[in-house]
């Protein structure tokens, strides 16, 4: 490899990553705090911006580089490891630059059409006028895919695009252990006595609950040296290298919790980007962490740490503190059993720990359905509902609360859905592991969130995306990709939490 070409490759990786911070903070800036008058300035000199990197990033001298640099045995393995993923993320490109162009930009237009529709079929509860289209995306999702001539099936090649190296097989069995476990289990939960939590629910001022978020924030040591939060509609982390993380959240007066937990979800998706090894900033190796993996982090600092005892009994003093008349009279106890709540409901987004994979298992066996094509577009509201039914015992009413809640399908969004329970299994995984080399209960009571942020950077952080996902489980935990710690971790938590 001549030095010229690795200096074309850095300088190439350099440009990559300024459009990258650019894009990065215009996004942040746009959902936070950009007044509303420039949207039309904004956006069209950001679409300018969104075309030069998508050039950059496609270039295919770039490409032909790439691939000679992943074979260069000269080269350090940081270097090498980088070309690879990069000529990957090229080959992405290449999946979209082998389709000719006048149909991507009609897809493009398509999916731009759609998402009126769907807004407008939700807001009239009325799937019927929202399927014709649905039927058009999926059908130009296949042509799109067509253009790949892979042999591999084509909602595989969907799943592999949003979590390397996953496919049906291994979903599936992940899916169905799900299923036959918990289902059995939610039944259980609903048949026994209900445990209250309707003092989370009274009144909470949005003034109070930014207090105490100062004193969380602290707590999960989220650092204004590297970290900034922000609040949006929806919440989102977003970043630019390892020592700048933004995150968000949304204040609910009526809902005491929704804020707290929403953030330590997000703080675990910047502590992630945090501790990747900043060597690593600015390359492919801090930027291409896999969709779940990801997710498993922040689930795990959501779930796992922000639901525990040990967490609150540190924190719910100054909660309390805060909010006397609301919490005053309700025991640490209470107040834990009751943000442990299960119940089945109808929306993904405001679903509890332990029927939440069930939401994404009726999605999977409908993207599966729809592209081997067992479930016609027509039938596919009815698949849905009946879904529900088979796995949570209740049903929509409204298409709205159903199957018009998301809008990942029509954006175009197959495949996508799996990544979200697959987080959360990794999540248990790697806590496991974790439990044997370090008292995670101690750290937490004791306010030492560091103590397992540190385990988190040296077992899975730190590497990025120099490791797959299977290299780190088998690094951090000792064995490939197991959902048993996950199922065990749900059984054993709500059977106690429910007597079963
Ligand atoms: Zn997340």
């Amino acid at each position: 490899m001549k030095e010229e070409e690795l200096k074309q490759f850095e300088t190439w990786q350099m440009r990559l990553s300024a459009y990258q911070m650019a894009l990065a903070l215009i996004g942040i800036d746009k959902e936070t705090v950009a007044p509303e008058d420039g949207t039309a300035y904004r956006d069209e000199r950001t679409a300018v911006l969104d075309g030069e990197y998508y050039r950059i990033a496609s270039d295919p001298a770039i490409y032909a580089l790439l691939k000679r640099m992943k074979e260069d045995e000269t080269l350090d393995h940081d270097t090498r490891r980088a070309a690879a993923l990069a000529a990957l993320y090229v080959k992405d490109m290449s999946h979209t630059l082998c389709v000719p162009q006048d149909e991507y930009v009609a897809y493009g237009r398509l999916l731009a059409s759609a998402y009126p529709i769907w807004r407008k079929a939700k807001q009239h509860n009325d799937y019927a006028s929202f399927a014709p289209v649905l039927k058009d995306i999926i059908a130009a999702k296949k042509k799109l895919y067509s253009y790949r001539q892979s042999c591999e099936d084509i909602y595989d090649q969907m799943l592999d695009d949003y979590e390397p190296g996953m496919n049906r097989r291994i979903y599936d069995d992940f899916f169905e252990k799900l299923t036959e476990r918990l289902v059995p289990l939610i039944q259980k939960t609903v048949r026994a006595e209900q445990i209250d939590d309707s003092f989370l629910y009274q009144n909470y001022p949005v003034e109070g609950q930014k207090a105490f978020m100062k004193d969380l924030l602290q707590y999960v040591q989220f650092d204004p040296s590297w970290g900034y939060q922000n609040e949006t509609e929806h919440p989102f982390t977003s970043w630019t290298c390892a020592g700048d993380c933004r995150t968000t959240t949304k204040y609910l007066p009526d809902n005491v919790i929704s804020a707290i937990l929403s953030t330590v979800h997000e703080t675990g998706h910047a502590w992630y980007r945090h501790q990747i090894d900043p060597k690593y900033d600015g390359t492919i190796l801090a930027e291409g962490v896999s969709s779940g993996m990801h997710e498993s982090q922040s689930r795990l600092c959501e779930n796992l740490l922000g639901r525990r005892r040990s967490f609150w009994e540190y924190n719910y003093p100054a909660l309390q503190k805060q909010f006397p008349a609301q919490l005053g009279d309700v025991s640490l106890e209470r107040f834990v059993k009751g943000i442990n709540v299960t119940r089945p409901s109808l929306v993904r987004t405001e679903a509890d720990e332990l029927t939440y994979p069930m939401h994404i298992a009726v999605r999977y066996e409908m993207e599966k359905g729809i592209f081997n094509g067992s479930i016609p577009v027509e039938h596919l509201e009815e698949a849905w509902n009946d879904l529900y039914e088979k796995y949570l015992g209740i049903h929509a009413e409204t298409a709205a609360e159903g199957i018009l809640q998301d809008v990942h399908w029509a954006d175009g969004d197959f495949g996508y859905f799996p990544t979200y329970a697959l987080g959360s299994a990794y999540a248990s995984q790697f806590m496991a592991a974790m439990e044997k080399q370090i008292d995670v209960d101690e750290a937490l009571r004791s306010g030492h969130y560091e103590t397992i942020m540190t385990w988190l950077r040296e077992h899975v952080h730190h590497y990025g995306c120099s490791l797959t996902n299977e290299e780190i489980l088998q690094k951090a935990a000792g064995e490939s990709f197991n959902p048993a710690y996950y199922l065990q971790y749900l059984e054993e938590k709500y059977s106690r939490l429910y007597q079963l």
